[in-house]
């Protein structure tokens, strides 16, 4: 077997469909417009997802895209190219607000697997246990999709609709995550809860950004939560009930079970629903007491 599922001698496109790897993003968008074509980047939830099927449709192999790769601080924004690896995201230099993202790219697979795979590719396969997902819901980051009509930005809330499911046409590429400014100096954290420390998918994932004035009384609170509903989530009472509250003793001892009310885990493989809700719990106050660890 190869790793991508596909069994020696057995190709994965079958002979009608076509491979293409433009070298500019108008030649992209060119490929895309007839919005059939499917986008191939880094690869590594695009080859798994085939299992043993052949790709009937045209392949557009965005990876040679290189002007999309890496991140820039514009005036009020940073800028994630959609070709930017979650290696690019560890290894640039970013305020303290991206602490959560960083350690999100660490737990993504394996070394090889964050060399090889994108932020843009995480987020459009809309996976409900992508790591990727809480620490951007939590900077409230937006997508940047391009096609041949030209530019559409929507928050990411907005962008990702289902399990699977975003709001992306055929056509467009995900060509940027932006992540507001206003809280580069704010404190982040993520913390993921496997199965085991490795290569694993998540049973539960949380982020959280908390912003604090001299007092240490928390002006801004975002918190989000990953792998216990169909998209991850974003627990909106609990940021309102956090404002105010001073990090002195740990913001963890403010977080109850009526603040996960939203969630809807569920039974699989990797745990139960009951015991995502009560980790998803722990792993929140987690989150929030490491603030306090580090004063
Ligand atoms: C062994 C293994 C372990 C993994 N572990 C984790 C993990 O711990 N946590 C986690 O979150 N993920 C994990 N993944 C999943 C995967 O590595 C990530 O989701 C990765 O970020 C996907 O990026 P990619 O560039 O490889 O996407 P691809 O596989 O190339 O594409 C994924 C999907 O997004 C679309 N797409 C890609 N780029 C764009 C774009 N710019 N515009 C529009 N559509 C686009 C593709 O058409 C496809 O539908 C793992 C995968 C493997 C194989």
């Amino acid at each position: 077997m190869y790793p991508n599922g596909a069994r020696a001698g057995v190709p994965l496109l079958s002979t009608n469909a076509s491979y293409i790897k433009p070298k500019t993003l108008d030649e992209a968008v060119t490929l895309l417009a007839a919005g059939d074509a499917r986008i191939l980047s880094g690869g590594t939830d695009f080859y798994p997802g085939l299992g043993d099927r052949v790709v009937c449709d045209p392949v557009v192999d965005v990876s040679g895209l290189e002007d999309l790769r890496g991140i820039s601080r514009e005036s009020d924004h940073f800028r994630i190219g959609g070709l930017t690896t979650w290696t690019d995201v560890i290894r640039h230099p970013l305020p303290r607000c991206f602490d959560a993202l960083k350690s999100a790219a660490r737990e993504v697979g394996s070394v090889q697997i964050q060399n090889r795979g994108t932020v843009a590719g995480n987020l459009c396969n809309a996976s409900p246990a992508a790591d990727g997902v809480p620490p951007l819901l939590a900077l409230d980051a937006k997508v940047e999709l391009t096609s041949q009509a030209g530019l559409r930005r929507m928050t990411l809330t907005d962008f990702l609709v289902g399990n699977r499911k975003t709001k992306r046409r055929g056509n467009e590429l995900l060509t940027a995550v932006l992540v507001p400014r206003e809280l580069e100096d704010a404190f982040s954290a993520f913390v993921k809860l496997g199965a085991r420390r490795y290569l694993v998918i998540s049973i539960s994932m949380v982020a959280v950004v908390v912003k604090t004035g001299n007092d240490g009384k928390v002006l801004d609170a975002r918190i989000a939560v990953g792998s216990c509903s169909a998209v991850a989530q974003r627990l909106r009472t609990l940021e309102g009930d956090l404002i105010g509250e001073s990090v002195f003793g740990g913001l963890g001892r403010l977080v109850k079970p009526k603040h996960l009310a939203s969630l809807s885990p569920i039974d699989d493989v990797r745990a139960t629903a009951d015991y995502r809700m009560d980790a998803s719990l722990c792993l929140v106050q987690r989150a929030l007491n490491a603030y306090t660890e580090i004063l």
